[in-house]
């Protein structure tokens, strides 16, 4: 292999192929991150996602990248869940409680395009890191001792890029998954998920900036984001066979706004999009010399802000084994260890809990939601209990879990 081979190529500036970059250039590994695209229209994506829970937090400060965020972004120690029939708040949770577990006891609601517009800067400026936009992978060979990626450039020229490894950080599509042959477990819902953005103050009725609301018939998320525009983010379900021009009309997205608060005067709406949710895990995490990191590897629900969190998480855990890898340490016991660490969190936590998320919000039985909600105002008024769910839900148990399996 030459020296200029030597190095991991990356495929995907999104938040988790940054961050895998930015973290192996800190331990002095280089890389090569490959964007379809390109400086022009990279920052035309929608936000996306944008609860970044404490055990995140830390690792984007590990890198730097914290201190260009939290200006962007709302720092929310508190969550709550709401029972909308009821018209009241079952429980509010407050990461004080996790004080002496983390330097960051509070989620930061800061938009994944906000994420990656700071780190791709950062990668940029990195002498160990390659950043080529505009720049389409198509396809992928591995030997025993490379990879060789093909791509294509913007004017539509071909080109080949030989690494050491490949990780796909391509999102959910992951072209390197599918040219592995790796299945992506599990199930899609047939209901879709609604996506307003509103312009108003929600506080004033007693919500905080991250809300769950529970209803037998239309469970919803809230969600406060900075602006400009300051707004903020309500999910709804859809039935399965709504239409998508009937469900995002002006009138149908108001009624929608109303059946929650019921103001009597229209909501100044900014934007909505629909979209479909998966919850998958690809049933190997590495094939050789290629590897899967973030969406490539494990989709979900969003409710619980777990996709982006868990998928930055993947990434920093693969730096740590890639450059031990660099240091020489033993290449296949570390990437399966990589993979029995991170593939054992995703299906036994991420995917448990929001699968568990949704059942909890969309709970039908009058029974089983008023014992729902009984065990939550408990959990949040005990202090131990808030902490033991708190340690749950800011994911620093699932990076302590992750750790301990040897
Ligand atoms: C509406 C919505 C709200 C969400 N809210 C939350 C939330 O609150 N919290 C949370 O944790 N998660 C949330 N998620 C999920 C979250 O957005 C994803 O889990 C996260 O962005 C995954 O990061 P990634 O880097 O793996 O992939 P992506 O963010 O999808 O990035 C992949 C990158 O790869 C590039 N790429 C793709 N194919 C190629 C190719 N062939 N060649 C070159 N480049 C390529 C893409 O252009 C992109 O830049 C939400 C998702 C949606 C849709």
């Amino acid at each position: 292999m030459t020296d200029a081979a030597n190095r991991v190529l990356i495929i995907g500036a999104g938040p988790v192929g940054l961050c895998l970059a930015l973290k192996l250039a800190q331990d002095g590994v280089p890389s090569t991150v490959v964007e379809q695209l390109t400086d022009a229209n990279f920052l035309d994506q929608v936000p996306r996602a944008g609860t970044n829970h404490p055990a995140t937090l830390e690792m984007y400060d590990e890198i730097g990248l914290y201190r260009k965020l939290e200006p962007r972004g709302i720092i929310a120690p508190l969550f709550h869940y709401w029972d909308r029939a009821k018209n009241e708040r079952i429980a509010e949770f407050d990461h004080a409680a996790l004080k002496d577990d983390t330097r960051f006891p509070f989620a930061l609601q800061c938009e994944r395009i906000k994420i990656v517009e700071e780190a791709l800067a950062m990668a940029k400026t990195n002498p160990l890191i390659d950043v080529l936009m505009g720049t389409n992978f198509v396809g992928f060979s591995q030997g025993s001792d490379g990879v060789i990626a093909f791509v294509e450039t913007a004017d539509g020229q071909k080109d080949r890029i030989a690494a050491r490894y490949i990780v796909s950080a391509e999102g959910a599509r992951s072209i390197v998954r599918k040219g592995c042959d790796i299945e992506f477990e599990g199930f899609t819902y047939s209901d879709r998920t609604l996506n307003i953005e509103v312009a108003y103050d929600f506080k004033q009725h007693g919500y905080t900036d991250r809300n769950y609301i529970s209803d037998p018939d239309e469970w919803s998320n809230l969600f406060h984001w900075k602006g400009p525009p300051e707004r903020w983010r309500v999910h709804f379900p859809t039935k399965p066979d709504e239409d998508e021009a009937e469900l995002t009309r002006p009138d149908a997205l108001q009624a929608r706004l109303q059946g929650l608060l019921p103001t009597g005067k229209p909501f100044n709406i900014v934007g909505c999009n629909l979209y479909t949710v998966h919850q998958r895990v690809a049933r190997k995490f590495r094939s050789g010399r290629a590897i899967l990191a973030g969406d490539s590897a494990h989709v979900n629900s969003p409710i619980g802000g777990m996709g982006l969190n868990s998928g930055v998480h993947d990434a920093f855990n693969l730096a740590d084994k890639l450059a031990r890898i660099w240091r020489g340490e033993d290449a296949d016991r570390l990437l399966d260890l990589y993979e029995s660490q991170r593939r054992h969190i995703a299906v036994n936590s991420t995917q448990a809990d929001t699968i568990r998320n949704k059942k909890l919000l969309a709970e039908k039985d009058p029974a089983v939601r008023q014992a729902n909600h009984d065990s939550l105002k408990r959990q949040a008024e005990d202090p131990k209990l808030a902490r033991e769910f708190l340690l749950r839900t800011s994911l620093i148990n699932s990076v302590r879990e992750a750790a301990r399996i040897p």
